[in-house]
């Protein structure tokens, strides 16, 4: 069928579509499976008393954590391919949001290598990615935090990836779409969240409206009434 156009619709009015990558995009947190493989167990348990009496930083933490982490990048990838699955419907968001002139930028707090392979894999290689790096070998892994996540922001304490969005924002209606810890205050921030396990109960937690989902067709549906100006929040 040829009547669709790639020519964004002038009667819908651009957004920006932030999504988390890690349990959002894959099915399983890719910095969870990568250490439950490579990395020695309890690494994190033993770091975990200095980082909540705040002796650490959590960069620090997880740079620790991952210098334990004994694999090539091609053990990496093989790893990724085999376990991080790939929720359902990404792939249709992304031609949506392109259909309708939507911005859709990938917000993650993880790494560009284990991104670009997933993006690769399923032919979105061109999507605009905010992350991370890690760089991995068989002596261990070296965090790379992108100098790029600005001041530390006043609600969490941390960089996180409230600077992403606002160095991004040109004041467009934002849409959200994530499930974990650094999505929280970002997600402050938004027109519209969807929110699944861990970020659904903060937003539980605080009366915040949000939009559950499990895959990426009831995100679709879901900016669909946004679009429409329907009121959607759950
Ligand atoms: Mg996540
Ligand atoms: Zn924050």
């Amino acid at each position: 069928m040829v009547a669709t156009s790639l020519v964004p619709s002038p009667a819908v009015a651009p957004l920006l579509l932030a999504v988390d990558f890690d349990g959002t995009i894959t099915m399983r947190d890719t910095l969870h499976v990568i250490v439950d493989e490579y990395g020695r167990a309890g690494v994190w348990d033993e770091l975990e008393p200095d980082l909540v009496a705040g002796r650490i930083t959590i960069e620090e933490a997880m740079s620790e954590q991952f210098r334990t982490v004994t694999a090539t990048p091609d053990e990496v990838s093989a790893l990724i391919r085999q376990r991080a699955g790939v929720r359902e419907g990404f792939t249709d968001l992304v031609q949506f949001a392109e259909q309708r002139g939507h911005r859709l930028v990938v917000m993650s707090a993880g790494f560009r290598s284990v991104i670009d392979l997933v993006m690769a894999d399923l032919g979105l290689g061109h999507l605009e990615v905010v992350s991370n790096e890690a760089i991995f070998s068989a002596d261990g892994c070296t965090l790379v935090f992108s100098d790029d996540r600005g001041e530390l922001c006043e609600l969490c304490d941390r960089r996180c990836k409230r600077h992403a969005m606002r160095v991004r924002h040109e004041g467009e209606p934002v849409v959200y779409v994530g499930d974990g810890i650094s999505d929280r205050c970002v997600s402050g921030l938004a027109d519209l969240v969807f929110a699944r396990a861990g970020l659904a109960a903060w937003l539980d937690e605080r009366d915040r409206e949000y939009l559950p989902f499990d895959d990426f067709h009831q995100v679709i549906d879901g900016v669909k009434a946004f679009e429409a100006g329907e009121r959607v929040a759950a």
